[in-house]
């Protein structure tokens, strides 16, 4: 309060002041202060109990990692065709004696499909509406490994097009043009190939690098040849391997309480391999995998890389976008959970307070 006060500051103990002066005030008592970010903060947190994940990837031998799937979202306009899109995909996979496609709902599902004589998998993200992806953006969640975007064929491109491809480039994310309803009158899909060169996506038959592919959601039309699409855009130059080898490690990708179930969470494995019976930290939920099943609703004893899993056994929801661990001890998941809710039970006071109060600083 005194440094304050000569600085023509007039504070008490318990206001709340902004960054800078802390930054300033910090300087004149001979600290550096630093503002530290939740994420961060759960870094910090993570390393009190000897976990260190970014480590652990950069130690990673390159022969433990093995060839996983790509994972893509589809994103675009709305009414462009995304869900009808992700509804025909989801009926192509070729994989034998899985007649009638995909049935249960889980958020994400994965398709098999022959790419020169090899079956291949590709994860699709599948989450209804958009909160779960702009929760995840906004956590800095990076899950997908390319993007479908699609853009109708009668409309050409959009606000929301614009959008998503900003928000794609930004991320680095590589892009598939899937230009819909080729099927309706009006579809004019050279003016979409056209449009797009203007945001740096030029078609290959252009002499750009980015595929289009014309297709119809509605008759099933081009599917395999997007799919094609996808596999060929994450073998050029998309290094998509992981280490199954470890502990599980991933994201929520969404979540709901189930009358019988409980706790059900959908994750993504992003690497290592998720087990029945495995200890699990998903945010501030904790528990033991009891049962896993896929999208077809059946049960899974194991989930791989790039598997979409629906997860049975925490003690709470996850929220879209939480990163979830795998422990070696129950006690571990449980104790990473608690103290994060104990920071995010802060958080919230100090944003109810709206900002830092001088009390805390000397607390820190
Ligand atoms: P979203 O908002 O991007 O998820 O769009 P939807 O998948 O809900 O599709 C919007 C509307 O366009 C629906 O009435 C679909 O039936 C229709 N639609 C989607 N794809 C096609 C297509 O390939 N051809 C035609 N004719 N209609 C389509
Ligand atoms: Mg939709």
């Amino acid at each position: 309060v005194t440094v304050l006060f000569q600085l023509g500051e007039m504070a008490t103990a318990t206001e709340s002041l902004d960054e800078s002066t802390f930054e300033i005030l910090g300087g004149e008592l001979g600290y550096k202060v630093q503002v530290v970010s939740p994420e961060d903060e759960d870094k910090e947190l993570l390393e009190g109990f000897g976990l260190d994940l970014e480590q652990e990837l950069e130690d990673e031998d390159e022969s433990d990692l093995e060839i996983r799937p790509p994972v893509v979202t589809v994103v675009g306009h709305v009414d462009h065709g995304k869900t009808k899109l992700l509804d025909a995909i989801r009926q192509t996979n070729v994989v034998a004696g899985e007649a009638g496609g995909i049935t249960q709902h889980i958020g994400a599902y994965q398709v098999w499909t022959e790419h020169d004589g090899i079956e291949r998998a590709i994860t699709f993200i599948d989450t209804p509406g958009h909160e779960a992806f702009t929760a995840m953006r906004a956590r800095g969640a990076q899950v997908s490994d390319i993007a479908i975007l699609v853009v109708a064929a009668d409309d050409g491109i959009m606000p929301q097009t614009v959008e998503a491809l900003n928000h794609m480039q930004a991320a680095n994310v590589p892009i598939v043009v899937a230009v819909n309803k080729v099927d309706k009158e009006g579809a004019n899909p050279a003016r979409v190939r056209q449009q797009l060169t203007e945001f740096g996506l030029v078609a290959e038959e252009f002499g750009g690098d980015t595929m289009f592919v014309d297709v119809s959601a509605l008759q099933g039309k081009g599917i395999p040849e997007l799919l094609d699409a996808v596999l060929l855009t994450a073998d050029a130059g998309l290094d998509l391997r992981a280490n199954p080898n470890k502990d599980a490690r991933g994201i929520a990708i969404e979540a709901k309480l189930d009358r019988g179930r409980g706790a059900v969470a959908t994750v993504l494995i992003q690497s290592g391999t998720l087990h029945v019976g495995d200890a699990i930290v998903a945010g501030t939920a904790y528990g033991r995998v009891r049962a896993m099943h896929d999208e077809n609703g059946d049960a899974v004893e194991e989930a791989q890389p790039s598997r979409p899993v629906q997860v049975q056994g925490l003690s709470t929801v996850p929220r879209a976008g939480d990163t979830f661990l795998v422990t070696e001890e129950d006690r571990t998941a449980r104790q990473i959970a608690e103290k994060r809710e104990a920071v995010e039970r802060n958080a919230q006071l100090a944003k109810a307070r709206k900002r830092i109060s001088l009390e805390d600083f000397t607390r820190a």
